[in-house]
């Protein structure tokens, strides 16, 4: 049995009934890794003795006739912008080179309870600004249906490891698409949570109202495990939600389910979406029609405002969130004769041009003068974007939409021009504007093609709907 290719649910009932233990699947993924990664650049650090450690004790757990949770023993790849002590925690940036968390993130504390194992830390772009994982200051990462193609990003690592059965499982952050694009490229399965649902203390943050940490899997049900093993209030993250109850997201309810009206909205489907990816999405809307599910045409009036919004709250929210890194208390310090001097150079020589050009952005929207013209007002349009999905929830429960305008391009295609690379999230950024749970699911039937994905958005902690259509989408 090829232990790499298991499912999360599989390698479950696998070490429950001892047909292999956790330690045979934590060396099978790591031998992979040794084997695939060269070529693929998912991960930035493999932790190849801590995971070993890890898997030993889970073992240990499971042959003493513990209780063995969902996760115990499931070796997962981490995105480096999440904290596991002890180990790198670089973001994809020059100046978090060398630096090791002192604490761990509330998602890896609780998949610690569970006894998960942590393979290592996968790439991103720096800081989580991209989407094409190309702006790492350290590697590029390939996607592995074609090399000479990007995986997404900025979560591209992760959603490597998962899909080039690197690790069984893999956590990603998700500020403005970035677990569902790369998810899309990648052809696996990528959820961001509702905000709220998951704690981001730990994460390091971008933009902290739109950023949220969130699942790459290969299954639907998976997602459905890792999300029930990372979410849950956390008194370390104000804007973290009292516990929801989220036990529905077990017991699949087939009948209910069925009963969802799916909304399509008109302005996802317009010219900027291209020929492939819109007949990849048709595909998907006509397995859900065979299965039974109504779908409405519906109207989000304010998307055409969505992508000027996010490039004004996300840089300023970023400008902000960046001012921490001056070089001194966290990565590499440079030698000088002032402390601005310091402060220049560090910043300077720690920063890549993507982070530099958003921190530029988000000072002047931010700036006396300015701060009305452009963030105030780019606040209110925010809102407007948020209620047009208010009111399509009362006419449909779900609602689907591509994730990107393209299949996967190639690498190096869109490095020149910033503006064409932002235009790859303009499926997906709206959702986090607003809030709202979605999940990326790869069109199947697409075997020896470029993956494609298509998303589901719910109701604010409605993952259970979202999900549920999954799991009938999968089985179809
Ligand atoms: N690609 C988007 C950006 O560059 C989204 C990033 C993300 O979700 N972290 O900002």
């Amino acid at each position: 049995m090829d232990l790499t290719k298991l499912t999360i649910q599989k390698a479950n009932e696998g070490l429950k009934s001892r047909e292999f233990s956790a330690t045979e699947l934590t060396r099978a993924l790591l031998g992979e890794i040794e084997g695939r990664d060269k070529e693929l650049g998912a991960y930035l650090e493999v932790n190849r003795d801590e995971a070993l450690a890890e898997a030993r004790k889970a073992d240990e757990l499971i042959s003493g006739g513990d209780p063995v949770h969902y996760l115990t023993g499931i070796p997962l790849a981490i995105k480096d912008n999440i904290l596991i002590k002890g180990r790198q925690a670089t973001a994809g940036s020059k100046i978090l080179e060398k630096y090791t968390a002192a604490y761990d993130a509330t998602v890896i504390k609780n998949l610690k309870k569970e006894e998960a194992i942590f393979l290592g830390k996968t790439n991103l772009d720096e800081f989580a600004m991209g989407s094409s994982t190309e702006n790492s200051a350290y590697q590029t990462t390939r996607n592995p249906h074609n090399p000479e193609r990007v995986p997404g990003g900025s979560s591209g690592g992760s959603a490597v490891a998962v899909a080039a059965n690197m690790a069984l499982g893999g956590l990603g952050s998700d500020t403005g698409g970035s677990i569902r694009q790369p998810a899309a490229f990648c052809g696996v399965v990528g959820l961001k949570p509702t905000y709220g649902a998951v704690s981001r203390y730990g994460l390091i943050a971008l933009a902290s109202s739109l950023d949220q940490i969130g699942t790459f899997t290969k299954t639907v049900s998976d997602a459905v495990i890792l999300f029930r093993g990372i979410s849950g209030h956390d008194e370390m993250d104000s804007t973290s939600t009292p516990d929801i109850d989220y036990s529905e997201l077990l017991v699949f309810d087939e009948n209910r389910i069925k009963n969802l009206t799916i909304g399509i909205p008109k302005e996802y489907f317009v010219k900027g979406l291209s020929d492939e990816a819109a007949r990849g999405v048709e595909e998907a809307i006509e397995t859900l029609k065979k299965s039974g599910f109504k779908f409405k045409e519906i109207s989000l009036p304010h998307t055409k405002y969505a992508l000027s919004v996010y490039y004004i709250i996300m840089p300023a929210e970023a400008s902000t969130n960046l001012a921490r890194y001056d070089g001194i208390r966290y990565g590499s310090r440079s030698e000088a004769e002032s402390l601005l001097e310091l402060y220049l150079k560090n910043r300077g020589r720690g920063f890549g041009p993507e982070t530099k050009r958003r921190i530029i952005l988000g000072t002047f929207v931010l700036s006396a003068g300015y701060y009305d013209a452009y963030y105030t007002k780019a606040q209110k349009v925010r809102t407007l974007i948020k209620q047009d999905f208010d009111k399509a929830f009362h006419e449909v429960d779900v609602i689907f939409a591509p994730v990107t305008p393209t299949l996967p391009f190639k690498i190096g295609e869109k490095t020149e021009d910033p503006l064409e690379m932002y235009l790859s999230d303009i499926f997906t950024i709206p959702v986090n504007l607003a809030g709202l749970p979605a999940v990326s699911l790869p069109v199947r039937g697409r075997e020896g093609k470029l993956p494609i994905g298509f998303q589901l958005i719910g109701r604010p902690f409605r993952e259970a709907d979202i999900l549920g259509i999954g799991q009938v989408y999968e089985s179809a």
